[in-house]
């Protein structure tokens, strides 16, 4: 089976269980034209993101790595009109970008983007009411920084998603050393042993390749 293949795959999956959508179309062909580059999370795995927060009920939601809006409109929109979602994006271009992609979502008030070191950013953040979802999708080096500071912000029974974590098996293969890699691989040891979440790896296989998230829940 080919990533041709799998790409079909996904596209008729999506073909009978997506609707047409002008904004999140529009969020993607803006992002492409600002040179941004093309690692947005796929449409099933954006609806997917937001069938979880309308799982869960979610109100507050936390992102780690916006870059052009893509996943955070799908986030976004899965909000009570009283919900809010921060996210958290190192470069100006992206957060510009993906300022004018949640704009023109009719998003703008329920999102806010902070600009700087994601981890930074989380080390300021200290809410009044912790978080009920968090997806981490910046870079992977970062992961168990992210990881820790995510299980102090997000409530009990919270759930933090990470993505990238299978990364087309390589993760689990000892040839492949590279700082994505890597960065998966510290987050599972430091994973191993904590008493503070229950986590999974979901693998999943569309039209951005093999890959998988990992989803964990606060105790
Ligand atoms: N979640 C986005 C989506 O699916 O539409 C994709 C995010 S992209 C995979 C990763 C983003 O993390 C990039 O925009 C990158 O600039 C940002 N990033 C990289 N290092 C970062 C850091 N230290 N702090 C915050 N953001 C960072």
């Amino acid at each position: 089976t080919t990533a041709e293949d799998w790409a079909r795959s996904d596209h008729y999956h999506n073909s009978f269980l997506h609707t047409k959508d002008e904004i999140l179309d529009a969020a993607l062909k803006n992002s492409t034209a600002n040179g941004l580059p093309e690692i947005a999370v796929s449409a099933a795995q954006g609806k997917f993101l937001n069938l979880l927060v309308s799982s869960i009920g979610a109100k507050r939601i936390l992102e780690v790595g916006t870059l052009g809006g893509y996943s955070t409109i799908w986030l976004a929109r899965a909000l009570p009109n009283d919900g809010e979602l921060i996210t958290l994006e190192l470069i100006e271009k992206h957060a510009k970008v993906a300022q004018e992609n949640i704009d023109k979502a009719n998003l703008t008030n329920k999102v806010k983007i902070i600009v700087g070191p994601a981890h930074e950013s989380m080390q300021q953040l200290h809410p009044e009411t912790p978080f009920d979802f968090i997806f981490i999708d910046a870079d992977k080096k970062g992961n168990l920084d992210y990881f820790t500071e995510a299980k102090r912000l997000v409530r009990k029974g919270g759930v933090i998603i990470v993505d990238n974590v299978v990364r087309y098996g390589r993760v689990a293969d000892p040839e492949y050393t590279d700082t994505n890699v890597e960065g998966v691989r510290r987050l599972l040891k430091g994973l191993k042993g904590d008493t503070d979440v229950e986590a999974t790896t979901i693998g999943t296989v569309g039209d951005k390749g093999y890959d998988g998230y990992l989803y964990a829940v606060r105790k």
